[in-house]
């Protein structure tokens, strides 16, 4: 039943040779290569992974795999993972997205411990190793335009031609390349490029461009550098250099391999690291990629990265979740080598599965509906014992007051029900929990018609230890005391997106056209039961019936503002069941 895409079946025996799985290992193909490597002595034994970030955006659910994979091998294998940022490109990075990744990172329960990196810290070696690659003549400065560059590359099923340049001297080269870093030259006017080969099958091989002219100041560099190198060049070195043994990425980067290693064999590194890719994640109803993530906060679809909406690390924290289920999401959805597309209800099954133990129940009516109970003392005021969470007795028992006047749902009442409405109508009974049976009277309207208020009676004997307190209905509805209740704003979510699949554009239409118009809907003026006037941002508790929610770090006080991180019904289970 358990949800999970990893099918790959292989020997995971101890080492030790009696036939036990070890069983704190995490069961997927890097692990495979990595207890091979282990077993054959590979790397003296050690396991040394990398998080490699561009900060060019907030981090997404998607990083999170990749986080969970890289941490989470390096401590199941007693190795170290290191945080590196890959900051080549100065023109979109910025220091903002730099310190929300550290965030990120450490919420979902990682440590780099003192190994945090930036490849811009080995901008001097990989301009020796450039160097190297020019007297080696292995590298030459080429003078095409952008546009020429991409023409003369050839297609996939047509080779390359061979740039002008390319036989450029070494010195000639040692020259040019020299008065680019000098800042002789325009931007544009010149690259670096790999010797490599215009006819090789793979394009990536097709001489690829080392280093390019900028003239930008870098979030950590400076005015230091007016070139810089391409993230194809400087990620093996960076892996290189720390002594990457697992360096893991996504399966677009599989055709760069050959690159890679190109890079690693013709330098002076004597640490040589290898590359593995595993299939990225994708979501429903989401989009995952920081250009788009970019482009929706920019152009104000939503709030900020931080929008409870959103698929990033922030979005998803604000939203309420928790770093346990969404590890637990990353353990469930396996890693594998087929890219597919995960139901976003998985997530939210995590989230239930996690809260469904730890959150406090609390009473709150979204859409309060006034009820009078005639036959209640006019001043009377019950304190009734309620527990806090079935599902953990230990969490103890809280006293709701219960009075004359109360609220329940609007939705909990239908003056003409259909046969299986279950709750409040005229003349019918239904309990409130854990308090009293009461009776719909009579049923009172403003002057357009709207129910405005309902008078009932209540039965004494039916509360908890009373005379009657086994009687049956069918219906139990959730209330707060009018006059105790503690007024709050509500933001419901539904998915970002209207399709499944927002990504897909073959109808023509950009993803910007596909947001979901009611994805955000507030509802001001819940009244939630007494005692959680004092709750703070990131409290999380569940309203019976009405699911799982969070303060929001919008509450002020005396102004709580609550997100639902998910409702109560199990849109997964329910898919499993079909399936
Ligand atoms: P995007 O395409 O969303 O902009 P990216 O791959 O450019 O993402 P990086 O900052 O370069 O983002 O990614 C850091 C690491 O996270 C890389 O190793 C990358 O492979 C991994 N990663 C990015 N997106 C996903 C994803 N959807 N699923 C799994 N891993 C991912
Ligand atoms: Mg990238």
């Amino acid at each position: 039943m358990e949800p999970t895409q990893n099918s790959i079946s292989v020997d995971r025996r101890g080492e030790d040779g009696n036939n036990q799985i070890n069983p704190d290992l995490p069961v997927n193909f890097i692990q495979d290569i990595i207890s091979a490597d282990l077993k054959a002595g590979k790397n003296d034994g050690r396991v040394h992974t990398r998080f490699p970030p561009e900060p060019n955006g907030y981090l997404h659910i998607g990083h999170a795999k990749s986080i969970c994979l890289n941490f989470g091998l390096a401590q199941a294998n007693r190795g170290l993972c290191n945080l590196r940022f890959d900051d080549t490109n100065p023109s979109k990075e910025e220091v903002e997205f730099v310190d929300s990744i550290k965030t990120d990172v450490r919420w979902l329960g990682f440590d780099w411990e003192e190994r945090l990196y930036y490849a811009s810290d080995y901008f001097e070696q990989l301009y020796e190793w450039a160097l190297q690659l020019i007297k080696d003549g292995k590298a030459y400065v080429c003078d095409l335009t952008a546009e020429e560059i991409r023409a003369y590359r050839g297609t996939l099923t047509e080779p390359g031609k061979e740039s002008p340049y390319s036989n450029r001297s070494v010195e000639e080269n040692l020259e040019l390349f020299e008065g680019m870093r000098a800042g002789e030259f325009p931007e544009g006017s010149r690259v670096l490029r790999a010797r490599i080969d215009m006819a090789s099958p793979n394009l990536n091989m097709r001489d690829p461009v080392l280093y390019r002219i900028l003239k930008e100041p870098h979030h950590r560099t400076g005015d230091k550098w007016l070139i810089y190198p391409m993230y194809d060049y400087a990620h093996p070195l960076s892996d290189a250099i720390e002594a990457i043994t697992h360096s893991i990425c996504t399966l677009e980067f599989a055709d760069h391999r050959p690159l890679y290693d190109w890079f690693i064999d013709n330098v002076n590194t004597e640490f040589k690291p290898h590359q593995y890719e595993f299939a990225r994640l994708n979501l429903s109803y989401t989009v995952m990629s920081k250009r788009k993530l970019r482009a929706l906060v920019e152009q104000g679809y939503v709030k900020g990265w931080d929008d409870p909406r959103m698929p990033t690390i922030s979005g998803i924290r604000r939203r309420g979740y928790t770093p346990e289920a969404i590890r637990d999401f990353c353990d469930r959805i396996g890693v594998g080598k087929q890219d597919s597309t995960v139901d976003i209800a998985l997530l939210e099954y995590c989230i239930r599965e996690d809260l469904n133990r730890r959150a406090s129940r609390v009473m709150a009516v979204l859409k309060p509906l006034k009820i009078v109970i005639d036959n209640y003392p006019e001043d009377q005021v019950e304190w009734l014992e309620i527990e806090n969470n079935p599902e953990t007795p230990e969490s103890g028992t809280r006293q709701i007051p219960f009075a004359r006047e109360i609220y329940i749902e609007q939705d909990d009442f239908m003056e003409d029900p259909p046969r299986k409405f279950f709750r409040l109508a005229p003349g019918r009974e239904v309990r409130l929990k854990g308090a009293y049976i009461i009776k719909c009277e009579e049923v009172i309207k403003n002057e357009t018609g709207e129910i405005i208020e309902l008078r009932c009676t209540y039965d004494p004997d039916t509360k908890s230890g009373g005379p009657a307190a086994g009687r049956k209905v069918k219906g139990t509805l959730h209330w707060v005391s009018a006059s105790h209740a503690v007024p709050a704003e509500v933001r419901l979510y539904d998915h970002l997106f209207v399709p499944e699949n927002p990504d897909n554009d073959e109808d023509g239409r950009d993803f910007t056209q596909k947001l979901n118009p009611n994805s955000l809907s507030v509802i001001s003026n819940c009244m939630l039961e007494p005692g959680v006037e004092a709750s703070l941002p990131g409290e999380r508790f569940q309203f019976l019936r009405q699911g799982y929610f969070v303060v929001d770090p919008d509450t002020r006080p005396g102004a709580l503002v609550f997100n639902r991180i998910v409702a109560l019904r199990d849109t997964w289970a329910k898919i499993q069941k079909k399936g």
